[in-house]
């Protein structure tokens, strides 16, 4: 059931929302903002990154550099996040003194260390694989293998996560990443790996996506599949599963959560982004609700829009760099936008390297629900026939 929004007078008038981040994901949101009336300000490292010509403003600074975020605060009402590798504690300093962030730093503290964000998890009776911290100068114990590593903080897009067959590749990884704090834990067999993409907003709102098929190589999303083909029983463990974190951690915005499928039909979480995310792309060009406007909505006080798609499917693929180079590859983007009914979005960085996310493509599906899998899966195959070569 969804509440009556009742939003607190003096946060109707939210007419500018700080980001930490200039990337692709605050790239996306500042196309969705003047729909809604708002102007975006930017805090990030480089003016060349994506959204910057895009934001009302730029304040120029490391994503945890907190000086920076104090000025940030001077022009805008409510300050969001791209990622996650801010310095909490000194935020914390700003919260004291008024600054409101969405979410609330309360939110993201259990969230940003994959150690914590495990036991929370954990606390809160959700499925979570076998997991043990391993800190530096630590014997590493005899373990079971494959086993999968995980440094504490700062992993993205696969930095940071290896999955390892024995002993000696362990070791090895773990001296090569500088011995950083990390996570091991067991590898889980799934079948397949899915994500929620839920909002939830200040009135206790929650909108959730259709629950989608994300899938991986070499820890790196490639393509995701909407709706995922899975048992309706599987769906709303899903959703309970998204509702159960909005709700315990009281979110403001978007949450993308991933999940795995295991072949007897058992959900696992494998990890929480406390913002947009990813997999949650497609809906940017097949939902009637973007996960970026919805994230905007949601922080800034109004109500949430639909996430209903628009077509029966949509498949998204991700252009990611397979070399390094200044290239706009522009004869690659037109030949991906001709094919029928694609979007492509091209995020505009100036450089490309291998795996870096330089762009993507959403194509929606139109077919009977037993064929979307398999039409999204050929469609995929075009995209990257053309972008890998
Ligand atoms: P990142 O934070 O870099 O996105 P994730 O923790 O999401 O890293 O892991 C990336 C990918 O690695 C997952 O999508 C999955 O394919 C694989 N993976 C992660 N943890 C496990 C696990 N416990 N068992 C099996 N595969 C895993």
């Amino acid at each position: 059931m969804q509440l009556t929004p009742t939003f607190p007078e003096q946060n109707i008038s939210i007419a500018r929302v700080g980001v930490i981040g200039g990337g692709q994901l605050a790239w996306m949101m500042a196309g969705e903002a003047p729909s809604l009336g708002l102007e975006l300000v930017v805090q990030t490292p480089n003016e060349s990154d994506p959204a910057s010509p895009f934001a009302a403003e730029t304040v120029l600074g490391a994503i945890d550099d907190a000086t920076a975020t104090a000025q940030l605060a001077k022009s805008c009402q409510v300050i969001t996040f791209e990622n996650e590798f801010v310095d909490l504690p000194e935020l914390a300093k700003l919260e004291r003194q008024g600054v409101c962030f969405r979410p609330a730093l309360k939110t993201l503290e259990p969230l940003l260390d994959k150690y914590m964000q495990r036991c929370f998890l954990r606390e809160l009776g959700l499925p979570v694989p076998e997991f043990f911290t391993l800190d530096p100068g630590e014997p590493i114990p005899e373990v079971e293998f494959p086993i999968v590593m995980k440094a504490r903080r700062h992993g993205y897009d696969g930095q940071g996560t290896a999955i390892l067959k024995d002993r000696e590749s362990l070791e090895k990884t773990w001296e090569r990443w500088g011995y950083p704090p990390v996570i091991l834990e067991a590898f889980v067999p799934f079948d397949r790996e899915l994500a929620a993409i839920a909002a939830r907003n200040s009135a206790g709102e929650i909108a959730i996506y259709p629950i989608v098929e994300t899938q991986q190589e070499e820890q790196v999303c490639r393509r995701v599949l909407a709706p995922a083909e899975i048992a309706p029983s599987i769906v709303l463990e899903c959703e309970a599963i998204a509702r159960t974190l909005l709700e315990r951690t009281q979110a403001i915005g978007i949450f993308g959560i991933e999940l795995f499928l295991t072949p007897d039909g058992k959900v696992w979480v494998n990890e929480i982004a406390p913002r947009t995310h990813n997999s949650g792309h497609f809906s940017l060009d097949a939902c009637r609700t973007s996960q970026f406007e919805q994230h905007l909505r949601a922080v800034s006080d109004r109500p949430l829009g639909s996430p209903e798609l628009l077509y029966p499917g949509a498949v998204m693929v991700n252009l990611l760099g397979y070399e390094s180079a200044r290239d706009d590859y522009c004869d690659k983007r037109r030949q991906l936008a001709e094919i029928p009914n694609a979007r492509v979005r091209w995020y505009g960085k100036s450089e490309s390297r291998p795996g870096r996310k330089l762009g993507h493509v959403t194509i929606p599906l139109n077919a009977p629900d037993f064929q979307l899998r398999k039409l999204g899966l050929e469609m995929a195959k075009t995209v990257e026939a053309i972008w890998y070569g």
